[in-house]
């Protein structure tokens, strides 16, 4: 079991960037096997898996604590928008039709997304892979149901943010225009009051030469953010609905930022020995 996660990670470590890799083979190569039996999944212990979903507002951290748990656990971190930008990228059998949806501003069918995907978690079988996180799929009642016949999902993971703390880092977001990189330049600072906790988040700043190359997407106005939000709640509530009732829905409240809300994260997913373990042997 160690041996296959450690070969998982390798082949991870292969695909992703050389930040990550380090920790996720350190992990597993220090880790005893028994620790998988404290992941909060359902069914029998000596087969615990991890194939996880996210399910978050667009701009509540998804993709960043789906890439931090991913290389923690040395499972891929599968990104339903990276596969339609490597399928684009790819001029493979669906990428002309896809660039039509996307230059129309519309969202990529239901039977794109499963084809995709089907695709992706067969190769990642072939190759080995004993676990996936998913990332922005399924978002539809229609895709749970999809993907409830293509592969088990164990514990489907809602992070949620208060709204107005959303809307503000949505708008606060920027990306580099010549290195690519992405930044939020939203400072949140909301005191504690009437009972409810405040809330700070820190600016995500690039580096000093990225500054005056800072960009804002054409989505990120106002109005288009609220609607995104507005279709996500009303497409997305039915998904939590459908996994609450099969009881391995976990609801997670962003308590602020990433310093914040990692520990508390680890800890809700019973993993934080997982990390101390792996800070104690590396
Ligand atoms: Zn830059």
């Amino acid at each position: 079991m160690a041996a296959m996660i450690t070969r998982l990670a390798k082949r991870a470590s292969a695909a992703s960037p050389a930040g990550r890799c380090l920790i996720s083979s350190e992990v597993n190569r220090h880790a005893p096997p028994h620790d998988a039996a404290r992941f909060p999944t359902r069914g029998d212990p000596s087969e615990r898996r991890v194939q996880w979903a996210f399910l978050g507002c667009p701009g509540v951290g998804k993709g960043t604590y789906a890439s931090r748990l991913s290389s923690l656990l040395g499972v891929p971190h599968i990104a339903t928008g990276d596969l339609v930008r490597d399928e684009l990228a790819s001029s493979g059998p669906l990428s002309s039709q896809l660039s039509d949806i996307v230059k129309q501003g519309q969202l990529v069918s239901d039977e794109i997304i499963i084809n995709l995907l089907s695709k992706r978690l067969v190769a990642g079988e072939a190759k080995g892979e004993l676990g996936f996180i998913l990332d922005g799929f399924p978002r539809t009642i229609k895709q749970a149901e999809i993907l409830e016949g293509v592969t088990d999902i164990d514990l489907v993971i809602n992070l949620k943010l208060r709204e107005d703390v959303l809307l503000e880092k949505c708008l606060g977001r920027r990306i580099c225009n010549q290195c690519g990189g992405n930044f939020n330049v939203a400072s949140i600072d909301i005191k504690a009051e009437n009972g409810n906790p405040g809330m700070i988040m820190a600016p995500i700043l690039p580096p000093a030469n990225c500054m005056s190359k800072l960009i804002t997407r054409s989505d990120d106005t106002e109005p288009v953010v609220k609607e995104r939000l507005r279709i996500y709640n009303e497409m997305t509530q039915p998904v939590e609905e459908y996994y609450r009732r099969r009881g391995n829905l976990l609801e997670f409240n962003l308590p602020g930022g990433i310093p914040e809300s990692w520990p508390k994260l680890l800890r809700a997913l019973n993993l934080d020995d997982y990390e101390d373990k792996r800070s104690a042997a590396a």
